[in-house]
This record gives C-alpha cells, sequence and structure tokens, in this order.
C-alpha cells in the first residue's frame, strides 16, 4: 500500500528520544472549513531493537487501553528503551471523546475500517494511516480492548487461529508473557475490517485484548493491562528498566472457533443470566433468558448454549437486541 496518506504529523519516526505530538486528519466541522482532527501519537525510541505499536481507545468506552498507554507515555524514559515503541493512546479519538464504541462523526466502528482508504471517512482515513504507514514500521503490534459498555468478559490477551503455526506460537508467546488469566484464540462473527486480524495477516505478532467491561474498570483490570505491556516489553528487551520474569501463574489458553459459540440474542428485551462468569456450560443448557418489554407478562424467550465449555463473555448491558451476542462459550486449546 503506498504511503500516501492525507494525515500529517510533525512526529519523525526515525528520531531517537521521546516524541509526543498528534496526527492531524482533514475534517471540516459547520463552524470550522479549514479544520484537521487531532489523534494523539508518541514515539518512544533509543538504541536499536523490534518496533512495537500499542493502541487504545479503538472503542471509545473501552477504558483500560486509553488510560494504561496514556500513564505508559509519561512513565517511560528513553534510556529505558532498546527499540521504538509507537503509542496511540486513543486510536478512534472522536469516540473516545463521545465515550461510545463507534465514531460520532461517520458512525463508524474502527475495528471494521481496516485497511482503509486515503480519501475516507475520518475512521477510515485513521485505519489507513495505521496501516500504509505504521503497520509496516512495526513488529509487534497490541491494540488493546475490553468489553465496554456492551460486554463482560474474563481478562484476556487475544488472537485468532492462524495458519502459520511459526507466527501463532510467538504471538501466543508474547501473550503468555501478560500474566492475564487467560489467553483466549477468537473467531471473527460480526464482519471484517479488524485491526489486530490486517496486522496478522501481515505476518506481525499481534495481541489484543478483552479485559473486562466498563463498569468493571479498575485497578484490577488496569493491572493487567499496564503489567501485560510492560513485561512484554521486558520479554522482547524493549524495555530494560528491569530484567524479565515469566509470570507466577501461567495463563489458561482458551478458544472459541466455532461460529456457534458466540450465542445471539433471539429477540430483544432484558437478558436475565443463569449462570456466572467462569461457570461450566452444556450444549442445549439455558445460559438466561429474554424478558420482553412489550409484553412484560408472556412467558421469556430461553437463550440456550449450543456449544459446550466455559462461559468466557457476557451481555455487558442486560437490556438487549435480537442478534447481539449475549454470551461467549470456550473450551481449553492445544497449540498443534
Ligand atoms: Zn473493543
Amino acid at each position: 500500500m503506498a504511503n500516501d496518506s492525507l494525515i500529517s504529523t510533525d512526529i519523525d519516526y526515525t528520531q531517537h528520544g521521546k516524541q509526543m505530538g498528534v496526527l492531524r486528519v482533514p475534517q471540516s466541522f459547520n463552524t470550522a472549513g479549514w479544520a484537521n482532527y487531532f489523534i494523539p501519537i508518541a514515539v518512544i525510541q533509543n538504541g536499536s531493537g523490534p518496533t512495537v505499536l500499542l493502541s487504545g481507545g479503538n472503542h471509545g468506552d473501552e477504558y483500560e487501553g486509553q488510560v494504561a498507554l496514556m500513564n505508559l507515555v509519561r512513565e517511560l524514559q528513553p534510556e529505558q528503551v532498546q527499540g521504538r515503541l509507537i503509542v496511540l493512546p486513543m486510536l478512534n479519538r472522536p469516540a473516545c471523546v463521545a465515550g461510545t464504541r463507534l465514531s460520532p462523526i461517520d458512525g463508524r466502528n474502527m475495528n471494521r475500517a481496516f485497511p482503509g482508504q486515503r480519501n475516507d471517512t475520518i475512521t477510515g482515513m485513521i485505519a489507513h494511516y495505521v496501516s500504509s504507514v505504521l503497520l509496516p514500521l512495526a513488529d509487534i503490534v497490541v491494540d488493546i480492548h475490553s468489553g465496554g459498555r456492551t460486554l463482560q468478559f474474563l481478562p484476556s490477551v487475544n488472537m485468532h487461529e492462524l495458519a502459520n503455526k511459526t507466527q501463532m506460537d510467538e504471538m501466543v508467546r508474547a501473550a503468555s508473557s501478560w500474566g492475564a488469566p487467560y489467553v483466549f484464540i477468537y473467531a471473527d462473527v460480526a464482519g471484517e475490517g479488524l485491526l489486530p486480524s490486517y496486522a496478522e495477516s501481515l505476518g506481525k505478532i499481534t495481541l489484543g485484548t478483552e479485559l473486562g467491561s466498563a463498569p468493571q474498570f479498575g485497578v484490577e483490570m488496569l493491572q493487567i493491562a499496564e503489567n501485560g505491556v510492560k513485561n512484554m516489553l521486558r520479554m522482547y528487551d524493549v524495555l530494560t528498566d528491569s530484567p524479565y520474569t515469566p509470570p507466577a501463574v501461567a495463563s489458561q489458553l482458551v478458544a472459541a472457533t466455532n461460529a456457534a459459540d458466540y450465542v445471539m440474542a433471539p429477540v430483544s428485551g432484558i437478558f436475565e443470566p443463569f449462570l456466572e462468569m467462569g461457570d461450566s456450560v452444556d450444549a442445549g443448557q439455558e445460559l438466561g433468558q429474554i424478558h420482553s418489554t412489550e409484553m412484560p407478562f408472556a412467558p421469556p424467550s430461553p437463550v440456550r448454549a449450543q456449544t459446550s465449555g466455559l462461559l468466557f463473555g457476557r451481555c455487558g448491558f442486560p437490556l438487549t437486541q435480537q442478534g447481539a451476542c449475549v454470551a461467549t462459550i470456550v473450551r481449553p486449546y492445544t497449540l498443534a
């Protein structure tokens, strides 16, 4: 892909030291015709080593990545780094400012916009910059997500199941360095154009995360994000503040690789869960039921698991819509 982005920046990706600046995305408003929208970006570079691209706020209502990466940029000094960190704590900043999953400017989901286009809506232009300028520089790509307002998750570092075994094994090794309770292999059941999928397709060591949900935002989830990123950077000798030590408790490797592992609401209404996170599930078992808001005294609609395993993800906001994922079922996974 040609490096012909319409986005400009004063950041020099070859310069050593710590730079904090913005990407300037052409974006007119009714009150400002000649205008740019600013997306924050930082680069910390020193010595020689891999380039790590770190992003948060791909979805604006997911706060772990935004806060962990803002803290990281403020805290890290170039002397502690061997290699280059490129950090975008609010990748979809319009959504971050609005506290929404989707961009309020163009209504788009950043994590369905990759690789994007040069002259696109704002979300697609940002995706195109990442695809055409930043990903070619990167060896390791980390996109920090959580359930936001829509889903609740047992905390994981995650990736897709890849045909390239060498790449997959290295991604699992990198994910395991975080010390999160789970390393989760997921499948796409709601479209394509994900940042991690695109980075994986380029052969990058690519990690995503799902850390709790917006109501769970707090010390525990932030520590997983902050300690996880730092441990991984130490494992790759990019962060040299202290030696890498493997996590005391190994992550459990689990997977939801069948579309049937993602249970969609059969009707709209209020989802009443019957199980807690981490409970074991048998195929056919009722996971919960959905109460109609229009016929409150009619029998609720049962929501059944189609596969067996462990309840890993659950509807994060009880008022649900037909077709929304209300449960994710995982099983233990073994690397081939
Ligand atoms: Zn997300």
